[in-house]
Formats: C-alpha cells, sequence, structure tokens
C-alpha cells in the first residue's frame, strides 16, 4: 500500500519549508518533504560546530527584504536582531572599508575628503555607459576603472571563473555604490538575524505543521516516487536534473568551505588586527580581490550573531567548479545559461501538476526573501486550486 499525500515537496530549504507550511496551515494539506541532505534548511542551515559557536554551514546568511508580507510570515517563526551588516575589503596589504563609499575614497587617496569631492572624482573617472549590459560595464559606468580592477575584477574572476563582462550586468550590480559614508554592505530597509539562528525557524515550521508532515532526510526524491502517491509536486531541487539534462546542463558555481577555529586564548595575538578581543578579523567579512589569494572571502560569522562566547571560527570560502560530489551553489547568470534555462522553463510550464520554485528551479540568483516570497505566491495560487 503506497504512502499517499496531497504534496510531495522537493527539498526543505527556505523555499520548500515555506511552501509545506503554508499549505498545511492555511489547507490542511498533508505533506511528504523529501530531502537529500541530512538536515533541514537548505543553504540557511546554521549550527553549533565543535567549538560551541553558532555558524553557517553554506557561506554567511545575511538576511534583508523590503517586503512586509516576508517579514510578517517569517516573524511567526523567530524574533530578530537588528544587523548592520558591514564588510572590509583587503587589497595591496590593508584593509578599505567597502562597499565603495566616501570612507573608502579616503583610503585611496590618503586624505580626509568631502562628499562633493567624491562625486566629482566620479564623474572625472567613471565611464560613460548608458544601458550597461554586463558585470564590467555596470561597475566602469558607476565607479570607473581604477576601483574596478581595485576591489571587482579579480574577485568576479576567482567567484566565477568569467570574465565580469559575460556575467549579467545583475551580478556586481547588486552591490552598493555610495557617496556618503554609510558602508553597510547591504540595501534593504530591514537588516536582521535571527535571534536564535535559522535552524530554529525550520524546526518551528516543522512542529507548525504537526502530524500533517512527513519529512525524510537523506533521500533523493526519486528513491520515494515509487512507493508515494502525491496529487502535486513541489520541486525546489536544480530544474537540468528534474529533465535528466535534456538540454544539457546548466552552469553552476559550487565552493569548498574551510572552516577553523580559535580558542580564546590564541587570539590575544589578533587583536591588533580584528580590534577587539575574542575576535579574529575586524569584520563579519573580509573580501580579498587579489587573484594571487585563492579564497573570496573570510567571515567571522559571530560579529555578526553577537553571540558572546570567547571561542571564534572563521570559514574560507574557495570559489570551485561545480561537478560530481560538488553542491550547485550558484547559477550563472548570463545569457548563455538564460537561453538554456528558457528551454527548461518551457517543459517546467507544461507540467500542471509539479510547481518549480526557489533558487535552483527557477535558475535565479535569488535572496532568501525573494524565494519566501516566490513560496508564498505559489502556496496562494496552489490554494485556490482543488486538489
Ligand atoms: P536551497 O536552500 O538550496 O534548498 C534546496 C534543497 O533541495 C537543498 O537542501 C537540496 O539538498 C535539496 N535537493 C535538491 N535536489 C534534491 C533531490 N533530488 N532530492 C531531495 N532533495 C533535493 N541569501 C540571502 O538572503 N542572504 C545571504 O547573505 C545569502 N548568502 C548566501 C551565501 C551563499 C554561499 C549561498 C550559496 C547562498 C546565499 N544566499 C543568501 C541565498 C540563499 O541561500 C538562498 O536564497 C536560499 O537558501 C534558497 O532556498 P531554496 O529553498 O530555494 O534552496
Ligand atoms: N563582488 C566583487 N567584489 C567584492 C564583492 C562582490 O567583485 O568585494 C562581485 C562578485 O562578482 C560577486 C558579486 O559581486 O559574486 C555579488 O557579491 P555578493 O557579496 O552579493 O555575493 P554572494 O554573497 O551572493 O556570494
Amino acid at each position: 500500500m503506497p504512502w499517499s499525500f496531497d504534496y510531495l515537496i522537493v527539498g526543505a530549504g527556505f523555499a520548500g519549508m515555506t511552501i509545506a507550511e503554508r499549505l498545511v496551515s492555511t489547507k490542511g494539506a498533508r505533506v511528504l518533504i523529501v530531502e537529500r541532505r541530512n538536515h533541514i534548511g537548505g543553504n540557511a542551515h546554521d549550527h553549533y560546530d565543535d567549538a560551541g559557536v553558532l555558524i553557517h554551514r553554506y557561506g554567511p546568511h545575511y538576511f534583508r527584504t523590503n517586503a512586509p508580507r516576508i517579514r510578517a510570515y517569517l516573524s511567526k517563526f523567530t524574533d530578530w536582531t537588528p544587523v548592520d551588516y558591514t564588510i572590509k575589503s583587503f587589497t595591496r596589504d590593508r584593509y578599505w572599508n567597502f562597499p565603495v563609499n566616501l570612507n573608502t575614497f579616503e583610503q585611496l587617496i590618503g586624505r580626509p575628503a568631502t562628499s562633493g569631492e567624491f562625486v566629482d572624482w566620479l564623474e572625472q573617472n567613471k565611464v560613460s555607459i548608458e544601458n550597461p549590459r554586463n558585470s564590467e560595464e555596470i561597475i566602469l559606468s558607476q565607479v570607473g576603472h581604477e576601483l574596478y580592477e581595485l576591489f571587482f575584477k579579480g574577485y568576479t574572476l576567482k567567484q566565477w571563473k568569467r570574465h565580469p563582462r559575460d556575467l549579467d550586468a545583475s551580478v556586481c550590480g547588486r552591490i552598493p555604490i555610495r557617496t556618503n559614508r554609510d558602508d553597510r554592505y547591504l540595501k534593504e530597509e530591514f537588516q536582521a538575524l535571527p535571534s536564535a539562528g535559522y535552524h530554529r525557524i525550520f524546526e518551528r515550521m516543522a512542529q507548525a505543521m504537526g502530524e500533517n508532515v512527513k519529512i525524510l532526510l537523506n533521500t533523493d526524491y526519486r528513491e520515494v516516487l515509487p512507493h508515494v502517491q502525491f496529487d502535486h509536486m513541489v520541486y525546489t531541487g536544480p530544474i537540468d536534473a528534474y529533465f535528466d539534462f535534456a538540454h544539457g546542463k546548466l552552469p553552476y558555481r559550487s565552493l569548498r568551505f574551510e572552516f577553523e577555529s580559535f580558542e580564546g586564548k590564541d587570539l590575544a595575538d589578533r587583536e591588533s588586527v580584528s580590534g577587539k578581543p575574542g575576535f579574529w578579523q575586524p569584520a563579519m567579512q573580509v573580501n580579498y580581490p587579489d587573484e594571487s589569494v585563492p579564497w573570496t572571502r573570510i567571515v567571522e560569522i559571530k560579529h555578526a550573531t553577537g553571540q558572546q562566547c570567547l571561542p571564534t571560527t572563521i570559514v574560507r570560502e574557495f570559489p570551485e567548479d561545480f561537478g560530481a560530489g560538488k553542491e550547485p551553489y550558484y547559477p550563472v547568470p548570463n545569457a548563455e545559461s538564460a537561453a538554456v534555462y528558457k528551454k527548461y522553463k518551457e517543459m517546467a510550464d507544461a507540467l500542471p501538476n509539479v510547481s518549480f520554485i526557489g533558487r535552483l528551479a527557477t535558475y535565479r540568483y535569488y535572496n532568501m526573501d525573494q524565494v519566501v516570497g516566490m513560496a508564498l505566491a505559489e502556496a496562494d495560487k496552489l490554494q485556490s486550486r482543488e486538489i
């Protein structure tokens, strides 16, 4: 006798967990969530490491949003700790304020300056490009060659193994450029971390679903297909894999994370660098744009979580090609991949009983809030259908 559910949900990240919770809570649906990894939460998963430090397992996840509905929805599952996410860039043997702002300009010219001076400098240096079509053009059009070479070119080459001109303008265009002293990394109105961590959000979502949800971890959905009956599938994995790569493989970038923990006593000689006891580096994230350095950034998330503990943990991110045994962390936003994705999207649109949502299933470089928004919208759509 096969298991029977209203919905089969593939993937327990923000997309899968949000839509599952909505379908259960508003419709009383019975859902099965199947997750390949050994935990819920997808790439937003966090946990305490062996040193007792709360870490983000798959790279730093800075929550931010401009959307009241998304914030209100997630607030059912968490309180928030406001964070001004500030980072640094390390190049030419020194730390720089980043993203580019008036402080960065002063560091560049080696003396105090006014906002007006920086605006004039930008006017003289930026390249006139009416409609920037790629990541090189968008940065050149905003700050010119010197700052582009200093902060963007090498980082982007390392991260994507592609020239910035072979990436959509949206990739580098998401980094703000400011002429005042606001050096927060992000632009959105609401910037905060879940007070008890991301994992607690997912646990509470699961609790809210109670007996209407069954979550299978360590399982590829294809293993369960012969054993379950369901009316509708919500798929949040890579879209090309769903269709057995019928139109060829979509490109993704992967990462290798190297964690390193330090006991409080080992951090004394780092204080001159970090500026405060108990920390290894001067900010929650330091970017390394130089091509001679193999990692793109070092994250010390304790700066942002505000965890009070003596040890600390840093993580170096090494960009890698995607392949067997690697996670498809980043879709690659450019014209070539968009053309391939379009073919998969047509196939997806022809399947009325499967929804494709989330970063991998829609092949979009989406932040967490955008993925939650997409899941809420899809839940609305499904709720209005009779199953
Ligand atoms: P995922 O979190 O990828 O979840 C999909 C799940 O599906 C995975 O757990 C996967 O194991 C599972 N799955 C796939 N295939 C199968 C299968 N065949 N069977 C069973 N399960 C399957 N966003 C922000 O807002 N702020 C940030 O600071 C931020 N930083 C990021 C840093 C990094 C390094 C990365 C990679 C992403 C970052 N993001 C950030 C983006 C954020 O991770 C995503 O927007 C969000 O997690 C996407 O949720 P999702 O559910 O679509 O996908
Ligand atoms: N970027 C860069 N230099 C930096 C930071 C970012 O060139 O110091 C570019 C790079 O191409 C990167 C993109 O801007 O992939 C987006 O950066 P973000 O930090 O938002 O990336 P994510 O956190 O999504 O990896």
